[in-house]
């Protein structure tokens, strides 16, 4: 027998450092090891990522390549435009692969993708090596040490990963990388999956090469935004395993800063700097190691004197992470909704209201049953999604976030309490679509359950705390720089009314140079800014009693009332 010819197949761990995958693909030592990222159609096509996110990618896939190529020259990240379940059939064959090796993922549709990746290897007689990597532990242990159940407290989360043991130290980047072998990828028919030419408006019609599984110039190159039809980016933001080394190393060396941290006492409406770490992305993308974080932040505290502790401190901070994690690995596909979900409560969102007719309108998300043009929570959701609510705390964080692609954690609870259970009352699922979108650390796991937490339906319940959205950014703002910064049409305003213009007399208003009218969606007059949505006050009463009601008929989201629309007749 010859020796190994392995595929490491990079997805969400774009990085060389503590990445126990890599190790177990270098320690058969393989005659040959090709470094490759597939495009998965469900990340390129189907899910909902904007330009800030998929910038992101590229930083990190572009900072990897160069890494391998420094570790081997002969070797970089090499991409292959094509589904991973169609083109590894091909590629086992035609590279006579002995090993395909990556990183363990236990989100509910890389689960299911892997498995079939699995089953194609088997047929093919092709081993498969996974390491989990992602996590502080494996998260399917966590499972197993909880009984089997999702992790819905982040007590449940400890006492599980306690009985796991210690989490594991970091493993130092390779010092080498093998060559990689051959890449043939004329293979002899064209795939049926083949991908759809995104771009083909901006080439010539006779630009036969750009579909091809190497990419444009047929050698493997990172894609670029214009290649997946994307116009620039917005964020300030950049990615790469290398950025992120510098940045926890500059974490680190504030040795108050990291040791004390302590996440209710950090500011949302600081920026630049922000007041927490900013890693989420790196995180997200594999960047950055979970562990590496973990033991760089606990191997300080364990010297300093003073330094805070989980849940408010930085490790803290990971194990809600892991926490999520757990939950949807044990929930599976359900995880991120409400139907099918034994764990999360069901709220008959958007209770019918009256449009100005007095006609009762509303949208039922189980039923289905959706009144789009008269629908009062609709047109509170159209508002939310852009940042024209009429409420400056509101607005100014949405359009960070549209812009910047992140927003601090608070800044997160504010606005998913407000669209959901503290103002619009309209679904969570909705809400953590539009994040879904815009985050650049969009993570499946935390994105779906840190909305419900916020909703309530699932890990938290004291749904009579609402979120102001005028005392609380003035609890940590009061002059309202956040706003002034990302609501340039309140600029001007006194500090008395920038939380609430519409209480601003005449004069004030003028002196600003800033008239309220209007819903803010369409073309805006140039010196406007959105009259509120609705009374604040008055919503936080119909909300907490609606909930309180919710609460009371105690349903969820795998009743079978729920599923067949007659939770209306209780
Ligand atoms: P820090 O405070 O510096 O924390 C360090 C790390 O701990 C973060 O990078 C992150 O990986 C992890 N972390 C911190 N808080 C949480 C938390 N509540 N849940 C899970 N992990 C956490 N985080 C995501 O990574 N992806 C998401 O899609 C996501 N969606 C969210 C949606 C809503 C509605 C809310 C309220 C929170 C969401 N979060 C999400 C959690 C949290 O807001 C971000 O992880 C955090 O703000 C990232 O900034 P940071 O790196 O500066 O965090």
């Amino acid at each position: 027998m010859g020796k190994p010819r392995v595929i490491y197949w990079f997805r969400t761990d774009l990085r060389l450092h503590d990445s126990p995958a890599l190790k177990a693909a270098l320690e058969p030592d393989p005659a040959v090891l090709w470094p490759i990222f597939t495009w998965d159609p469900h990340y390129v096509y189907r899910t909902k990522g904007g330009v800030n996110r998929w910038q992101y990618l590229l930083d990190c896939q572009n900072d990897l390549s160069k890494s391998i190529n420094k570790l081997n020259p002969k070797s970089k990240l090499f991409v292959l435009r094509e589904a991973p379940q169609t083109l590894f059939p091909k590629l086992f064959k035609a590279w006579n692969v002995t090993h395909l090796v990556f990183e363990k993922d236990t989100d509910s549709y890389a689960r299911e993708r892997d498995q079939a990746i699995a089953d194609i290897a088997q047929k093919a007689g092709v081993e498969i090596v996974t390491r989990y990597g992602r996590t502080l532990w494996d998260s399917d242990e966590v499972v197993a040490k909880n009984g089997g159940k999702p992790t819905m407290s982040i007590t449940q989360l400890q006492t599980a990963g306690h009985k796991i043991g210690e989490i594991p130290r970091p493993i130092a980047a390779p010092e080498h990388l093998p060559d990689p072998g051959e890449m043939p990828v004329n293979f002899d028919q064209e795939p049926p999956n083949a991908q759809p030419d995104l771009n083909a408006a901006h080439r010539g019609k006779d630009d036969k090469t750009y579909n091809s599984i190497a990419g444009p110039k047929g050698d493997f190159a990172i894609e670029t935004l214009e290649e997946l039809g994307f116009v620039a980016a917005t964020t300030p933001h950049r990615g790469g395993e290398t950025l992120a080394q510098k940045k926890l190393d500059c974490i680190i060396a504030d040795e108050k800063y990291a040791a004390t941290f302590q996440k209710p006492k950090t500011s949302p409406a600081a920026f630049e700097p922000q007041s927490t770490t900013l890693l989420s992305p790196f995180l997200h993308f594999g960047a950055l190691s979970p562990r590496l974080f973990y033991w760089r932040v606990q191997d300080l505290v364990s010297r300093y004197k003073g330094a805070s502790s989980p849940p408010e401190s930085l490790t803290g901070q990971l194990l809600f992470r892991d926490m999520y994690f757990a939950a949807a690995a044990a929930i599976g596909p359900a995880f991120t909704q409400t139907l099918n979900n034994p764990y999360i409560r069901f709220i008959p969102w958007n209770l019918p209201s009256k449009d100005e007719s007095g006609t009762e309108v509303g949208i039922n998300a189980i039923s289905g049953e959706y009144h789009v043009d008269s629908a009062q929570a609709e047109h509170w959701f159209q508002r939310w999604k852009v940042g024209v609510t009429g409420f400056p705390w509101i607005d100014a964080l949405m359009r960070q976030l549209r812009e910047e692609g992140w927003i601090h954690h608070l800044g997160r609870h504010s606005l998913a309490c407000f669209l959901t259970r503290g103002g619009c009352y309209v679904h969570w699922e909705r809400g953590a679509d539009v994040f879904e979108e815009l985050l650049l650390d969009h993570e499946p796991a935390c994105n779906a359950g840190n909305w419900q937490w916020l909703s309530c339906t699932a890990f938290f319940s004291q749904y009579y705390r609402c979120y102001s959205p005028v005392v609380f950014g003035q609890k940590w703002d009061k002059s309202g720089a956040l706003i002034r910064r990302w609501v340039p049409e309140l600029k001007d305003l006194d500090e008395k009314f920038v939380y609430e213009p519409w209480k601003a007399s005449k004069g004030a208003l003028g002196k600003a140079g800033v008239k309220i009218e209007g819903d803010g969606l369409g073309e805006r007059k140039k010196g406007t800014y959105p009259e509120p949505m609705f009374d604040f006050g008055e919503r936080r009463e119909i909300c907490i009693a609606a909930m309180k009601k919710a609460y009371q008929v105690g349903l969820h989201g795998d009743d079978e009332r729920v599923k067949n629309g007659t939770w209306r007749e209780l």
